[in-house]
């Protein structure tokens, strides 16, 4: 028997498990499909420290400082991001800066639209989109998301975590003793950390969690001749533009969204082509699996492609009338959200503890560290003080941006 069972192979229950058979435990881990077969192996892997409740801002940096161990393990890619936003937007950076600066994480903020326009211009003289605000995170990037699952399995199996794949539990007897497609596991702490399946998994212990789903809408972008290399063909930072004025197809000048809209974009993979996404689709509820974007109802939706190349083409001149000529590659995928967006991390019942995730996996990879010192240690830990799922009931939620994302 081991002493803690955690459900779940993405990079939450990796962290969780290695950080707990580091304090000596005797961790088993199980997950129905393999590792990374859930949201973190499709993510964008995108780090950023840009998030206007106060209270995250220093789970990022600790995750920050996590990849920061070993960047090429993880496959980081510290290439920094920059947020440009309207009007609107303006007093959320102001206050992202301050609350960067009461963590010490570094970061530039440049305001007004002609000090803006200067400095996006330095980087990519063509730039187009008018902004009256900019943030620059130089310890931002982002993860090769696969290659970060790898590193965490390969740290968790050499601290001791037994790793079973395709494994599904089915139910529960219980919290110390779990159904499984493969019979009953005992253990004396379970901890649950399915992503976007949590409530599924919750519900077999009788919680009742209250999630809603958001597909996360990405693609790969490809076209001759043009990329986002900056001057001196520097590696650009990953792009956060949000706009207020509409946003016209790049095709035939028609209007595809009349108010708010936000693109962010990066390098490929490979170090050709770019990566972005845009604004997500909400659903209340949705069938999970099979998960990502081979299936159908997970795949960024038709109209995506026209919207994020005309985004492109509002960012930079490089991109005007290019419409036809990107090869794409839809991707996507879902995340279950709680009511404000921000993860839970909490005992919730007796010798059972969860890492709800809200979608924000790789920037709050220090998560699954201190959840393991919490749960070793039955200290809590003030820093997941502000994620304990009683905030819902108190009325305690985090506070939102003006952006058009629902995530920030
Ligand atoms: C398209 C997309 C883009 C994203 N981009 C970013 C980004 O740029 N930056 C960022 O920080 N985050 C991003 N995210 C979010 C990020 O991927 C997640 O926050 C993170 O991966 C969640 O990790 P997890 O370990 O909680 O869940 P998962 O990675 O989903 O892992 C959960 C695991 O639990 C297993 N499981 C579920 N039910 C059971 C069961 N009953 N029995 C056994 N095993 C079970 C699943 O098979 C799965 O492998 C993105 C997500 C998507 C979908």
């Amino acid at each position: 028997m081991a002493s803690h069972l955690v459900v779940g192979g993405g990079v939450n229950g990796l962290s969780v498990a290695r950080g707990l058979a580091e304090q000596g435990a005797d961790v088993l881990l199980v997950d129905k499909g393999r590792l990374g077969g859930g949201a973190s192996g499709i993510a964008g892997g995108i780090v950023r420290n840009y998030y206007r409740a106060d209270a995250i801002t220093e789970l990022v940096r600790l995750s920050v400082d996590i990849f920061e161990e070993d960047p090429e393990a993880y496959g980081f890619r510290q290439v920094g991001y920059l947020a440009a936003v309207p009007e609107a937007q303006v007093e959320d950076l102001v206050a992202i800066r301050a609350q960067h600066e009461r963590v010490g994480y570094e970061s530039e903020l440049v305001v007004g639209a002609d000090a803006s326009r200067e400095y996006l211009m330095w980087s990519w003289p063509d730039w187009e989109a008018p902004v009256e605000a900019l943030l620059h995170e130089r310890r931002g990037g982002w993860a090769d998301a696969m290659q970060t699952v790898r590193h965490l399995a390969s740290q968790a199996r050499a601290a001791g975590v037994e790793i079973r794949e395709g494994v599904e539990v089915v139910g529960f007897e219980g919290p110390q003793r779990a159904i499984t497609s493969e019979g009953p596991l005992e253990c004396e702490t379970l901890v649950l950390a399915p992503g976007p399946w949590v409530a599924q998994v919750g519900e077999l212990l009788g919680l009742d969690l209250e999630m809603r789903y958001l597909k996360a809408q990405e693609g790969e972008f490809a076209l001759a001749g043009a990329g986002l290399s900056g001057r001196a063909g520097s590696e650009a930072p990953v792009v956060h533009l949000d706009q207020t004025q509409p946003l016209r197809s790049d095709q035939d000048g028609r209007v595809l969204v009349d108010g708010a809209w936000g693109i962010y974009f990066r390098m490929g993979r490979t170090g050709t082509g770019i990566t972005g996404g845009g604004l997500p689709v909400m659903f209340e509820s949705l069938e999970l699996d099979p998960y990502g974007p081979e299936n159908p109802e997970h795949a960024a939706e038709p109209a995506f492609e026209e919207f994020f190349v005309s985004g492109l083409a509002a960012a930079m001149r490089r991109f005007r009338r290019r419409a036809g000529d990107w090869r794409v590659t839809a991707a996507g995928g879902i995340v279950a959200h709680t009511p404000d967006n921000y993860p839970i991390c909490d005992w919730v019942l007796d010798n059972a503890y969860a890492i709800v995730d809200s979608g924000h996996g790789f920037k709050t990879l220090a998560i699954g560290r201190l959840a393991a010192e919490e749960i070793a240690s039955g200290t809590a830990d003030p820093r997941l003080q502000p994620f304990r799922a009683h905030r819902f009931a108190r009325g305690e939620l985090h506070v939102a941006s003006k952006g058009p994302y629902p995530w920030t």
